[in-house]
């Protein structure tokens, strides 16, 4: 019955797109469009505008307007509330039609991306509609001739650019947060997965949200996503994806007007499994899943797995083996454990990983090849690499795919050594019944998130984000509000 619904999704026409600017669809005033290719099978999908500097402009100023407006700003938390929670509504009632449109772009599979981008997405704009009104102000514990009263306020139009893995599920990690607290919003989708953000743009006008509020321009990042981080009437920057784009977003603040910005960047996350795991069955299936689901296309994802040395040969062999059955191939099959890579281009970046890590010495036991070719979609086998060492390219980069690297170690210090060993600190985890250590690993390993005897586990009430050069800000629970809100002192005199 999924299936075929599926099936009959998957078939519709995709027109080209417009860019949604002040609640309407407008096309990109100097014309141009890029096409957009079908990760399952290279096809020419549909196409989308390539906004420039000029229609970022017309974006930045529809929400300006629609923020002085105070519609929105000043409405009480109460009534945006409401309209966050019918957002929600419309979400899940074309979750379906959600998912498929993104995966026909992105590739992820769909067993996934149902949960991970409409059904979280939903999630997301719910837990914002209910925390917003439950936020309050302070009054300071000043000297009694004085009353502080601190306000927190909108700070204005944020500008959100978001990365292809799951455009939803992030895109809404920053919208949601942001509209709630009474911005508007302006987001730069990627190129590669623009389509299901374009649908919730208009979703959300359906769903109430005025006209200026929400805006969307697709486009090339080094063009729109550029005009945006220079724009000089964009208070706030949230962005997700490389570390190389985001220290370009720093440098756009400081020759622009100082906006704040907020990365969430890569990782190169270890996940640490000790001799004394209490299941190293299910350890072996959660390593692989946490590597190879979405085709390593994750920020999270566990893409070194450092083994203690005594159980290292038979466990490499148990990954290897669960990598090798996983079911990899069309992204809209129920099916299918791992999709498509998003791009010709992110498939080979992806493989090249692989040739380099083999040729500066790792073992390749098993993958790494581009599957599926005639299909013309961008496919590729899970890599397992043993024998990897801290000074290899694949223990430092972030490949961004189905490769997975493979640590051995001998003690818990050294344990420690390699999982820090990298530029990143996104997340990590660690398999072991002891409870001392696992606790002393929480402490000693440094990540925005550790996980204990599973992996990749999270909701939107937790804090997401990464120490060292895996980001400064925090998507997800009430922490986010403070990226979306200012603060004021009213200082006034009693005497
Ligand atoms: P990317 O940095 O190439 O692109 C991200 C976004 O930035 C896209 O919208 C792109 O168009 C835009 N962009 C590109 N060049 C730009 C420029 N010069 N100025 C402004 N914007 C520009 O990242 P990607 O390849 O789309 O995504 C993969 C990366 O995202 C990986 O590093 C991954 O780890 C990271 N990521 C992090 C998290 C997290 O929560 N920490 C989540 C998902 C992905």
């Amino acid at each position: 019955m999924l299936q075929q619904q599926i099936d009959n999704l998957r078939q519709e026409p995709i027109p080209p797109q417009s860019l949604f600017i002040g609640g309407k669809w407008q096309t990109a005033e100097a014309g141009g469009s890029l096409d957009v290719a079908s990760p399952i099978d290279g096809s020419r999908l549909t196409t989308i505008a390539d906004a420039d500097a000029f229609d970022v402009d017309r974006a930045v100023q529809a929400a300006r307007t629609a923020f002085d407006k105070g519609t929105w700003s000043r409405a009480a938390p109460a009534e945006r509330k409401k309209v966050l929670h019918r957002i929600a509504d419309f979400i899940e009632k074309h979750a379906l039609e959600l998912a498929v449109l993104g995966v026909r772009d992105n590739g992820t599979e769909i067993s996934m991306a149902l949960k991970a981008e409409p059904g979280s997405a939903a999630g997301t704009f719910r837990y914002y509609a209910e925390a917003i009104d439950k936020v309050y102000g302070e009054i300071a514990p000043t000297a009694e001739n004085v009353l502080g009263l601190v306000h927190r306020e909108p700070i204005g139009v944020v500008g959100a650019i978001v990365p292809w893995n799951f455009p939803m599920m992030i895109g809404a990690w920053k919208i949601a947060p942001a509209l709630a607290a009474g911005n508007s919003v302006v987001l730069k989708p990627a190129e590669t997965a623009s389509l299901s953000l374009l649908r919730l743009a208009e979703l959300c006008t359906e769903a109430g949200l005025p006209d200026g509020v929400f805006n969307v321009v697709t486009g090339r990042g080094a063009v729109a996503g550029e005009a945006l981080g220079l724009h000089m009437d964009v208070d706030v920057l949230a962005f997700t994806g490389s570390g190389g784009v985001g220290r370009r977003l720093l440098e756009y603040s400081a020759r622009s007007n100082l906006k704040r910005v907020y990365l969430e960047l890569g990782g190169k996350s270890p996940n640490i499994v000790f001799a004394d795991a209490p299941d190293l069955d299910r350890a072996a299936k959660v390593a692989a899943y946490g590597i190879f689901r979405n085709s390593g296309q994750v920020c999270v994802a566990g893409s070194r797995l450092l083994v203690e040395r005594s159980i290292h040969d038979a466990f490499a062999e148990k990954v290897a083996a669960i990598a090798a059955g996983m079911k990899v191939g069309d992204p809209l099959d129920t099916a299918t454990e791992a999709g498509a890579i998003n791009s010709a281009e992110q498939l080979s970046k992806t493989l090249s990983h692989v040739e380099k890590a083999v040729s500066e010495g790792a073992s390749l036991k098993t993958g790494g090849k581009r599957i599926l070719e005639e299909t013309g979609g961008f496919y590729m086998a899970p890599a397992v690499l043993d024998a990897v060492r801290s000074d290899m390219t694949l223990a430092c980069e972030e490949a961004f795919g189905p490769v997975l690297a493979v640590m051995p170690f001998g003690d818990e210090a050294e344990a420690v050594r390699i999982a820090n060993a990298t530029t990143y600190g996104l997340a990590s985890a660690v398999w072991t019944a002891n409870l001392s250590r696992a606790h002393r690993m929480v402490r000693e390993i440094r990540a925005g998130v550790v996980h204990v005897n599973t992996y990749g586990g999270a909701d939107v009430t937790v804090p997401l984000g990464g120490v060292k050069q895996s980001g400064n800000g925090h998507d997800k629970s009430l922490h986010a509000l403070d990226k979306y809100t200012d603060l004021k002192t009213a200082w006034i005199s009693l005497s």
